[in-house]
């Protein structure tokens, strides 16, 4: 089985301690069966107090500290389990954040999530139109899927389209709202404020800096054609049809739109990070933009 990733896949590299937004505060972090039932038979002082800050109830989480922190990020913002036992004794959800994975019949596609700032950093620092790509291959393969397989390609087409820099970013956008009969309001924030204005936030400062966005453009066409694809690439291959394609376009048009305008008021990386923290990462969140988005094209 073939494995894509975007070309910038393998520049991600996490920042520990200079990282201003860690991923180990704020979080419930679950522990899988099989690192929970590793973690337990550790007879050293680290399985000690690893056996002190899981809870019992399932599914097993590390008891977080004050500020939510996780209770092995050490004083100089480091992991301490990493320092003890090693990266690859991590369990499954800190050994893969901030990466994502989607599964399809004859191939798996990975990615890099925009809530971290690296992350951030890596997307709307690329120059180049960002491709995906083979990173791995076992050279297994299942039946493919002919719907799946359609969608993919359909996926692949709106890319190329994206990435087509003979045409203005204006045009491009253009085009893809026309191929898929998209109104110009999925384009339009205040069409969505009192949507943004509804929704739940972890942070009261994201909910008056999310209700008060206007709509003003401030990243540059590269930077705007990176985290488009960014959307596209993550959520519209795993539409089931064409109808949902078209709401998840929607859905990535507008948050790249938001990602833009919030970048008003704080630095790019941080309104990149915020959106997907605040929203892409909250189901509830993305459900009420979705609904939102269904009566505007008339789904
Ligand atoms: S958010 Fe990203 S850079 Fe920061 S600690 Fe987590 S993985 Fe590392």
């Amino acid at each position: 089985m073939k494995t894509y990733a975007p070309d910038y896949y393998n520049d991600f590299k996490c920042i520990a301690d200079k990282c201003k937004n860690s991923c180990c505060i704020g979080w419930e972090i679950d522990i899988d069966d099989e690192t929970y039932d590793k973690y337990m038979s550790l007879r050293s002082p680290i399985g000690e107090k690893l056996r002190n800050n899981i809870t019992t109830d399932i599914p097993h989480s590390f008891k977080l500290r004050e500020n939510e922190k996780c209770p092995f990020l050490n004083e100089n913002g480091l992991c301490e389990l990493i320092l003890t036992l090693g990266e690859d004794q991590l369990c499954d959800i800190c050994a893969l954040h901030p990466r994502y994975r989607n599964f399809y019949n004859t191939r798996t596609e990975i990615g890099l999530g925009l809530c971290c700032e690296a992350v951030g950093d890596i997307v709307l620092n690329k120059k180049t139109p960002t491709r995906l790509i083979v990173i791995d291959d076992d050279g297994e393969t299942d039946v493919p899927d002919e719907a799946e397989e359609e969608i993919i390609k359909l996926r692949d087409n709106i890319l190329s389209l994206l990435s087509d820099r003979t045409c203005s970013l204006d045009e491009r956008v253009m085009n893809l709202l026309e191929s898929f009969a998209l109104p110009d309001a999925v384009l339009k924030l205040s069409e969505f404020r009192l949507v943004f204005s509804s929704l739940e936030y972890m942070s009261p400062k994201s909910l008056s800096l999310f209700s008060s966005v206007t709509d003003e453009k401030t990243l540059t066409e590269i930077e705007y054609e990176q985290i488009l694809n960014y959307f596209v690439c993550r959520y519209l291959a795993n539409s089931i049809d064409e109808t949902e394609i078209r709401v998840y376009l929607a859905f990535a048009l507008l948050s790249t739109n938001f990602i833009s305008a919030l970048a008003k008021n704080i630095p790019k990386t941080e309104a990149c990070r915020l959106y997907s923290s605040e929203i892409e990462y909250n189901e509830e969140n993305v459900e009420i933009i979705i609904e939102k988005i269904c009566e505007l094209i008339g789904e």
